[in-house]
């Protein structure tokens, strides 16, 4: 072969290379992202703390903490990482994963749904426009229906099923903030009524108002930002968890779980959040979001200020921002 045909071939088989080499990002890039990320927007005070559960007002509102875990365990984060606050909604994609590994994915998608309300998270009329259906498990129905849904003998049985599920994918021992669930179950009337609706409508798998009081529980689980990033990093490690190496859930139940959070993870706002990351995310009114670039990393941030849809306003615009800088974008692939 001459010689400018040999540097020829060479150069054609190193472009593969060298454009894996650029799509990789190092693991400084990604801090120095993770720190302008918060430095842009820890003094920003948009939305308000949710404040329909008293407990939850007085959080203080200044809590900001962003953290990335990725698929092989390495931990990226910046601010209040490890300052914890309910988990709230994001609580409802771990068991809504449980009643999948225990009932399989076709029943979820029989039983509870996986379609959009295109209403608030706690709409009534949602379930009688579709017919007595709570259309998927991360609306409030959806998610006490859920809730119902998990395979034990007993509350506390359910309850000790919850916990430990959550606390695996988090890779320690979670707790129950006891003021926000006292102060969640005195608050928690409209929930009673979405659960006895559903019960009218025989949705329900076990007691509607024992339904209600674990689900109370769960949403009033203490979650910091580095816990919703593992959580998440799980999922997008096909479920194994990348910090203590066991798998939580069957491969085969990751994706349909990111399915359900890009049509509903960020309650009746989802299709906004899509249009602007394309990454799967479930948001809770403690604060909390959780958004996931399959096969990559969980992204998790926490700051208790929400928008009108009941979505942290930091945690979105930080996110965003990681997302827009790092090119994480899935649907720009
Ligand atoms: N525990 C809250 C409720 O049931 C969760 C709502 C949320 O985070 O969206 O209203």
């Amino acid at each position: 072969m001459k010689p400018f045909f040999f540097k020829l071939l060479i150069l054609v088989l190193l472009i593969p290379v060298v454009h894996a080499k650029q799509s990789t990002l190092s693991p400084t890039q990604i801090q120095q992202v993770v720190n302008e990320a918060y430095a842009r927007f820890k003094n920003d005070n948009e939305g308000k703390n949710a404040d329909y559960i008293k407990a939850l007002a007085k959080v203080n509102p200044k809590i900001f903490g962003i953290v990335i875990v990725d698929k092989n365990g390495h931990i990226y984060q910046a601010g209040d990482a490890k300052t914890e606050v309910s988990i709230q909604s994001v609580s409802k994609v771990f068991t809504a994963a449980l009643v999948m590994s225990q009932r399989g994915s076709k029943f979820v998608q029989e039983k509870i749904g996986v379609n959009a309300t295109g209403l608030p998270f706690n709409s009534i009329i949602a379930i009688e426009l579709h017919n007595g259906s709570a259309s998927n498990p991360f609306v409030n129905a959806g998610a006490i229906q859920t809730t119902s849904w998990v395979q034990a003998k007993n509350s506390k049985e359910r309850w000790s099923k919850i916990i430990a599920n959550m606390s695996a994918y988090a890779g320690r021992k979670l707790s129950v903030n006891q003021d926000i669930y006292i102060s969640e179950l005195s608050d928690n009337k409209r929930n009673q009524a979405i659960a006895k609706l559903l019960d009218a409508y025989k949705k329900m798998g076990s007691d509607p108002l024992e339904a209600t009081t674990v689900y109370t529980k769960q949403c009033s689980v203490n979650i910091n930002a580095k816990d919703l990033a593992t959580m998440g990093a799980t999922l997008a490690n096909h479920g194994v968890n990348p910090l203590t190496k066991t798998r939580v859930i069957d491969a085969a139940y990751p994706s349909k779980i990111m399915a359900i959070m890009i049509t509903a993870g960020l309650y009746d706002n989802a299709g906004d959040w899509l249009y602007k990351t394309g990454l799967p995310a479930k948001s809770g009114v403690g604060g909390g979001i959780l958004a996931i670039v399959p096969g990559k990393m969980g992204i998790g941030v926490v700051s208790p200020p929400l928008d009108k849809y009941g979505n942290s306003v930091r945690a979105q615009k930080a996110i965003t921002y990681i997302v827009e800088k790092l090119g994480l974008n899935p649907l720009k692939r």
